[in-house]
């Protein structure tokens, strides 16, 4: 039975360095790099894997989340539902005519899968409910691995994780078996950044160029888990980005039973809906990440600042802080 070695790549330092470690001691016939494209990355990491495909001579397979179905069910749930409940704050919560007029209008496929997730969801994802990374990357690739076994492969899974990067991942193994056929290997989990970075380096292998840009991570941009300093660099290097989640934040709202979702949430003390969206939309806290430290009103932010940025999946499907 054939062993195949899939690496997951996200156009960041340290899958990079697990591709070259999978390809030298695998072959690199065995091994196939794939590609969770989550619609929110940005134009330099697309042009990255043109770039790495020419160099290692290896193709990348691009995986994209649709999600049409699910927005047709929702839609006609919508329609539907009279329910009344409340929310956290005690508010009355139901979709009303006029929200279902809102939502209805503009609830269909974009093509985009982290816009059609959110308009499924009625919300944008948070570090506490991060179904951006399970939906987006962790459902994609182990589906393709899935299919893989099916057809009769046994599958080595590739992550490029470091024990260094968070508590999350501070116990990671090199190696582990998950089920018949399928194992995960980690080689990189006891090197730091600077190793990843020279190891790919040794190989001729150019890093993402948005590493020469000011940014720590490579991923989305902007990730919802972003630092204040990252979104302050990401606004004034790449206005396009705010300026498309802005356009995503009025569209998400639209389908949100509350009336508004914010892509960088926070808890907030007001009960009106447009002052809650006033103060915490993207350009709102664009504002505010040009402060000083401060800034009552993002506390939770600021905190998460300190720890590093990026999300804390211990499937290394979304690149954390680089040099944190
Ligand atoms: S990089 Fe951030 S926004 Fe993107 S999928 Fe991961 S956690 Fe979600």
């Amino acid at each position: 039975m054939r062993i195949t070695h899939v690496v997951s790549v996200s156009g960041g330092k340290d899958s990079l360095a697990t591709l070259l470690i999978a390809i030298e001691r695998c072959g690199i016939e065995n091994v196939v790099a794939i590609f969770c494209d989550t619609g929110n990355e940005h134009a330099e990491t697309y042009a990255y894997l043109d770039y790495l495909e020419k160099r290692l001579s290896i193709a990348i397979v691009r995986l994209k989340a649709d999600f049409t179905a699910q927005l047709a069910a929702k839609r006609l749930f919508i329609a539907r539902d009279v329910r009344t409940g409340r929310d956290k704050s005690g508010r009355r919560l139901r979709w009303s005519n006029k929200a279902k007029r809102r939502a209805l209008a503009v609830m269909h496929p974009s093509g985009n899968p982290f816009l059609d997730l959110c308009m499924w969801k009625g919300r944008f994802p948070s570090r506490k409910a991060q179904f951006c990374t399970e939906e987006l990357k962790r459902n994609m690739a182990v589906g393709f691995q899935i299919d893989l076994m099916e057809a009769g492969h046994k599958v080595v899974s590739w992550q490029g994780i470091r024990r260094d990067e968070s508590q999350n991942r501070a116990n990671a193994k090199k190696w582990e078996r998950v089920g018949r056929g399928l194992w995960i290997a980690r080689p990189i989990v006891e090197n730091t950044a600077e190793e990843v970075f020279a190891y790919s380096e040794s190989r001729g292998v150019k890093p993402n160029p948005l590493y020469l840009q000011d940014m720590n991570r490579v991923g989305c941009m902007p990730c919802i888990n972003c630092s204040k300093g990252e979104l302050r660099s990401i606004a004034a290097r790449f206005p396009e980005h705010p300026a498309r989640i802005g356009e995503w934040e009025v569209i998400v709202s639209a389908c949100s039973k509350r009336g508004f979702s914010t892509f960088m949430a926070d808890a907030h003390q007001a009960k009106d809906r447009r002052v809650i969206f006033a103060d915490l939309n993207i350009w709102a806290r664009i504002e505010w990440s040009k402060t000083s430290r401060g800034g009552k009103q993002f506390n939770l932010l600021d905190e998460q600042e300190n720890e590093g940025s990026g999300c804390s999946s211990s499937y290394g499907l979304c690149e954390q802080g680089a040099l944190a």
